[in-house]
This record gives C-alpha cells, structure tokens and sequence, in this order.
C-alpha cells in the first residue's frame, strides 16, 4: 500500500458527524484490485490519530440523543439500511471481489449476510429482553434492563469487509450507542459502501462514523477515554495490541482472532461429501477465511483414499480474477500475504511433509498482475510441524493421519486457537464425542469449517477470542450493559437480606 498526496480521480472520504471530510493529513491511500495491480480501485483517506479524535468526538455527542431515540425507531432505521443493501447487493459484491479478489458467488455470500445480520438485529429493536423476577420483599418490584454504553469502536479485517463490520455496527446501534469504525485498509470501499447506506437510511449525524487509516488510527481508538467497547476482528498479534492498550481504560474489549481449523475425517465418513467438504472449507476465499479447514486429520483406513481424491479435486480448481466466469478461486489479498503463503510452502517442505498439490505461485498470463497462488495440500504432516500449528491465513492445506477419533480430537485440540471444528462421519456417537470434546467455539457434523448463520453466536476460544461473542443475541452482551433496578412500592424502608421476620 502507497501513501502519498491526493491527487485527482475517485477520492473516498472520511464519514465524521454526518459529513464527508478529508483527512487533515491531506494524504491518502490506494486501493487496488489484488487480481490486478493495474486496476486502481480509488484512493482513501490515510486518517490521523487527530482525525479519529473528531470521530470519537462527533460520536460521543450524537450519544447524548440517540441512547434516548426508542429503541424500536433505531429499529426501523437498521430496517431501511438491510433492504437499502439487499437491492445493492450485486454491486456491492462486485464492488467487493474488486477490492478483495474472492469469488463473486463468495461475495454475493458477504452481503447476504450483512444483510442477514442487519434484519435480525433490527428485530432486536422490538425485543431487547431484560428480566422481570420476583422481589424477595413486599410491595417490590425487580427488573433488569439493557443500557447503551456511549462510543463503540469498531475495528475490522478484509476478508468479509462487509459482513463482518455489520455484525458489529448494527448490534451497536439497536443498542443505542455510536460507532467509530476503523476498517481494514485493503478494503475500504465496501466499509463506505456499507456506511453511506446507514446515512440515506436516515441514522443521524455523528451516530456512525468512517475513519480510514492505519495502526495509529486503531491505536486512538483502542486508547481513548471517551470510547467505551472496542470490538475488534483480525490476527492475534493485534487482537493482543488492543486489548492491552484498551486496558488502562477498562474498555470493554471483544477480540475474535485467528484461527486453525480442522475437519476430523473418520473410516466411516462418506468420503465424496468429506472431500467436497474439505475443498470448500480449505479453498473458500483462498483459504482466507478466520474458519478455513487449513488442518484435516483423516482416519489410517481411508488416508490414501482420501488424500487422492482431494488431491484431484484440488488440483483441477480454477484460479483467476474472481469476476470471471467460471473461477472456483481468486488471488490472495496482498503481495504480503503471497510472500507468507510461499514462505509456509517453503517450511512445510522443509519440515518433510509431503507436496501433493500446488506449492508455487502463479504469475504468468492471466495470472501476471496480481497476487495469485496454486491452491496447496501437505500430506504427511505430523501435529508438531509448524504447518500444522500456525495460521497461514492462505491456500494452504495440511493432512494429517490418525488411528482413532480419541486422537483426532487430542491433535485437533492441540493447537493455540480454538474457533471452528468438523467431523465426518456416519456414526453418531462418535460425532456426539467430538461435539462434546473438541474445545472450539463452533462446531459442525458432516459439513466444513465454515457456514456460521447470523442467528447464533460466532467466536472462538483460547487465542481466537476472548469470552466474548457475536452474532446471535449474544452480541448484545457486547454492546449493552446490565443494570438492575428495584422499585420499592411499599412506602417504607425493607431492608434485603434483613428484614426476613416482616413477611
Ligand atoms: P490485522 O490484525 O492485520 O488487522 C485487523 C484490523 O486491525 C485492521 O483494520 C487493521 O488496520 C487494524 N490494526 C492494525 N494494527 C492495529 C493496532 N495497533 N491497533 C488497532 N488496530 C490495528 O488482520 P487482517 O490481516 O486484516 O485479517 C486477518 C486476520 O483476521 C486473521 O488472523 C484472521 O484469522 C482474523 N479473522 C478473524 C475472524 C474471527 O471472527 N475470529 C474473522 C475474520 C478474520
């Protein structure tokens, strides 16, 4: 990514109280097609800590009026946004696949499930449960209720730049709070895609603001006083970053970070269903997804059979522009992340595992201007190999033998995250244990790693989260907070715990 002055064409602005402003560091940052560096998507604006200062500003005082705005009208707005993007929603998607390379059916996918998520928590408008219980004193009533907590930062990563900021954003603003959402650099554009919607919606003026910009931007955000949630996706490392710099504040802090998946493949499994399941869930978004399967342990009896299979299945994917007809799978995000694909293909090999399809990058022909790379499976890998252990966040699969599905579940628990499992088999004891043991915060029977709805809760254990969710109506214990309230009707004091004789 350049940074350098403005200059003419598609400049992008800032979204800050309503308006759409320049950054004061009058500099800005390309966004290019990773399928094709000579498509020059438009450039944004390269934020300051200063800018994000105004966001935060402009947000903590649209607070004071929104978190008063009943919560069934916040509702109707949200209501409006999801029908807004669903008749944008092949644009939108298009708009996507050009900033972020995954396939356009993979795209349409993205938006469909900001839509999703919008419409379900505008439901939440109506509902936003607390509870009414019984006082343990007369003539006292006892009731909780869900408050907003004032300015959510919203911090997100590229590879669902849509779906993910709503899964934020929306349960921010049914809540009544405001947002100030940092959004990947590589994907801006489908961010101010989603925002300006939130604006011809009819959200108010400084309720969600846009600030595009880099680590010092998410640095104010994660740091400044007036900002009360950080709800953060992306890698570990930062997820870290953040939590730390959040805590002097006492933020609260919702991390979902990353991941190494893996699909346990038994003796028993349909092998033809695991194989297309693997293909999917390791090769979807080219392996650029927090839930890829980028681990498959399979079952001694059926390994060869298996690996075999997948490995023509694999082979015989096509690579290209993910806007072309026909392409099964798109280039990786960033010349970086090419560089950490090839980086891992070279220590697989060297760790002695076996190559068995793809390993190189593609860079001629169709493939010459962008960022593209053979979908790839290790075979032979053991639980120890880095291969196995590290996120590559890349196509890059590894297989692994097992004996029994006690080992399987002891080698896919082995690793330091912990956010989405699978099983195939036809047998369901064995898919009840694993259910019961793999220590994920997802879990599929006889599908891949990959396929959350938006109705129940998304996030990861150990180095994938930390205890939070999102999505489903967890998500509102993100942004809101609890108070408990009694009204004493009696007339006179009733003191709890106390006056027990009185009753
Ligand atoms: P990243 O950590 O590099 O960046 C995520 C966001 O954090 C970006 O907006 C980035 O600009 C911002 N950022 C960078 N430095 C920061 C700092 N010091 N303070 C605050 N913000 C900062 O991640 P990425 O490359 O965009 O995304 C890939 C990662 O995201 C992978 O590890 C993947 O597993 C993870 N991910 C997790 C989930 C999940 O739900 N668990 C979903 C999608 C992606």
């Amino acid at each position: 990514m350049q940074s350098r002055q403005a200059t003419a064409g598609a400049v992008f602005n800032n979204f800050v109280n309503g308006q759409w402003t320049a950054s004061s560091s009058g500099k800005v940052f390309e966004n290019r097609n990773p399928a094709n560096q000579d498509d020059l998507i438009g450039v944004f604006q390269q934020s300051t800590p200063a800018d994000a200062e105004d966001a935060i500003g402009a947000a903590e005082r649209a607070f004071a009026s929104w978190r008063l705005v009943p919560a069934p009208r916040r509702a109707e707005m949200l209501f409006r946004a999801a029908q807004m993007v669903a008749e944008r929603k092949e644009p939108f998607a298009r708009d996507m696949t050009r900033e972020m390379g995954k396939v356009l059916e993979e795209t349409r996918g993205d938006v469909q499930e900001a839509i999703d998520m919008t419409f379900f928590m505008a439901g939440e408008g109506r509902r936003l449960y607390g509870q009414t219980v019984p006082s343990e004193l007369r003539d006292k009533f006892a009731m909780s209720v869900r408050q907003p907590m004032g300015v959510c930062a919203v911090i997100t990563p590229w590879n669902f730049p849509m779906a993910i900021p709503s899964w934020k954003i929306i349960p921010a603003l049914v809540c009544g709070n405001t947002v100030v959402f940092k959004p990947s650099s590589l994907t801006p554009l489908s961010a101010l895609n989603f925002v300006k919607v939130l604006e011809e919606s009819g959200v108010p003026a400084g309720v969600v603001n846009l600030v595009t910009g880099g680590a010092d931007v998410g640095t104010t955000l994660a740091t400044h006083a007036a900002v009360k949630v950080v709800s953060f996706t992306g890698s570990t490392d930062v997820g870290r970053l953040v939590n730390q710099n959040a805590a002097p504040t006492f933020k609260k802090v919702h991390l979902e970070m990353g991941g190494k998946n893996i699909i346990m493949v038994m003796d028993d499994a349909q092998l033809e269903l695991a194989v297309e399941g693997c293909v999917w869930g390791g090769f979807g978004t080219s392996g650029q997804r927090c839930t890829a399967a980028s681990r498959v342990v399979v079952h001694e009896r059926v390994y060869d059979e298996f690996l075999e299979e997948f490995s023509r299945r694999v082979k015989a994917l096509r690579v290209g522009d993910g806007a072309a007809d026909g392409v099964q799978m798109g280039p990786v995000i960033s010349e970086a992340q090419l560089a950490t694909v090839m980086k891992y293909v070279e220590i697989g090999t060297q760790e002695g595992a076996t190559l068995v399809a793809g390993g190189h990058r593609l860079g001629s022909g169709s493939h010459g201007r962008g960022w593209f790379h053979e979908p790839t499976i290790f075979g032979d890998v053991t639980p120890s190999m880095r291969i196995a252990r590290e996120e590559i966040f890349g196509p890059v699969v590894s297989v692994m033998r097992c004996r029994s599905l006690s080992e399987a579940i002891d080698i896919g628990n082995d690793v330091a995250y912990g956010l989405s499992a699978s099983i195939y088999t036809r047998d369901i004891n064995k898919a009840f244990s694993a259910m019961r043991d793999m220590y994920t915060g997802i879990f599929y029977v006889n599908a891949p790693t990959i396929g959350a709805e938006v109705h129940l809760p998304f996030g990861g254990t150990k180095a994938t989260g930390n205890g939070h969710r999102e999505a489903g109506s967890a998500a509102l214990d993100v942004f809101s907070e609890w108070k408990s309230i009694y009204v004493d009707f009696s007339g006179r004091l009733q003191r709890a715990q106390i006056d027990t004789q009185d009753l």
